[in-house]
């Protein structure tokens, strides 16, 4: 069968492998596998979210409330913002969708750095749009300013905290690029991972209202995928001027986020007390990854989220040791697709990370990688 040209070519999107896939093809026990590869909160979600999907489970018949106006009530009360200023998708991902089809058209380019979240240039292919990438590990805001003077793209993107490498731009720096960019450009900053970042380093920590307020061509994204522990229900958010939100809602389709989805996002939102605690379990853990990395040579970027990118320079090949991993049971991301010979790690629970460092210590010290 033929399809559209201008998607025949494309690529899928290869998530982290899921544990099904692992006890299937290697034969391990499902509660022998560590998952590191998806960014997932490994203490779960609140318990408030998971008895308020419980308490509503019998709801599942009806379509949802297509307003969303509790989850809108609490996310405008939580960021300061306006309601119109609002728009739900299922996961943040769906609102990369809605940004990409609202804004882009055959010929149309997009500008971002090169080792960043990949939806946005497959978003980009499928709208037959082309994919500027300013090269470097960290978002070079010099060179992405030169490609936008050049190319006049139609929409930027900026990633802070940026996977994979969790480094983060500092705040003066986002708004004083943004500050530069013409209103007919869209300029989408991925808030993905700013709870963490904001929890680090005050001076990472970027206010949605306070950004759409002074730029009226911002779409600010959020997600309670990452901190809220939400990632198997779907929900994510974007934040900007209600004249942006009125163009995304143009390709939103009805119903875009289930009944329960809402439920849960909408209590998770309410117990702040648990994302305080994964966040601040999760730089915990995290040192102790600094720390091996250190004693095995292994470079580390600094990490603003919960994963952490260990670049193996000559001690090993990011390819082999991720194999080597899932085949002992241990999901890590290689990042090669990304030109780098580096993992990325989701910081897990900390026997989640005794495993790792077990096993990865073996691996290393036998030399299989
Ligand atoms: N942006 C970034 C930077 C991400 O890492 C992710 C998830 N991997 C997303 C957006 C999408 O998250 P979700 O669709 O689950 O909200």
């Amino acid at each position: 069968m033929r399809f559209n040209p201008v998607i025949s070519e494309l690529k899928t999107y290869e998530p982290g492998k899921p544990i099904e896939e692992v006890v299937q093809e290697y034969g391990i026990a499902p509660d022998a596998i560590v998952k590191l590869a998806s960014n997932e909160n490994p203490h779960g979600c609140s318990p408030r979210a998971a008895e308020a999907v419980a308490d509503s489970a019998h709801l599942m018949y009806r379509y949802p409330d297509d307003a969303m106006r509790g989850l809108k009530s609490g996310l405008a009360a939580r960021f300061r913002v306006d309601e119109r200023q609002l728009i739900v998708g299922a996961g943040s991902d769906q609102v990369i969708e809605f940004a990409s089809r609202a804004k882009l058209y055959e010929g149309a380019k997009i500008l971002q750095s090169e080792a960043t979240f990949a939806m946005y240039a497959i978003y980009a292919d499928q709208c037959g749009a082309k994919v500027l990438k300013a090269p470097g590990i960290a978002h070079d805001l010099e060179a992405m300013y030169d490609l936008y003077q050049t190319h006049a793209p139609e929409i930027v993107y900026l990633c802070a905290p940026n996977n994979p490498t969790g480094d983060c731009l500092e705040r003066v720096d986002v708004e004083n690029f943004i500050e530069k960019i013409d209103h007919d450009t869209l300029v989408v900053v991925d808030g993905a991972y700013q709870e963490y970042a904001a929890f680090k380093d005050p001076r990472k920590a970027l206010d949605p209202a306070a950004l759409t307020a002074k730029f009226p061509h911002v779409l600010y994204l959020g997600t309670f995928s990452k901190a809220y522990g939400l990632g198997g229900m779907r929900v994510g958010y974007g934040i900007a001027d209600p004249d942006i939100v009125d163009a995304l809602y143009k390709v939103r389709p009805p119903f875009n986020v289930t009944t329960l989805s809402l439920v849960a996002a909408e209590a998770a939102l309410g117990d702040e007390a648990f994302v305080k605690m994964a966040i601040a379990d999760c730089f915990d853990q995290m040192a102790r990854y600094e720390a091996f990395a250190k004693e095995r040579g292994i470079e580390t970027i600094e990490s603003f989220t919960n994963f952490i990118t260990l670049l193996l320079g000559d001690v090993a090949d990011s390819t082999a040791l991720a194999d080597a991993l899932l085949r002992r049971g241990v999901i890590v991301r290689d990042l090669r697709g990304y030109g780098l010979n580096a993992i990325r790690v989701t910081i897990g629970r900390a026997e989640e990370n005794d495993r790792f460092f077990e096993v990865a210590a073996e691996i290393l010290d036998s030399g299989a990688s």
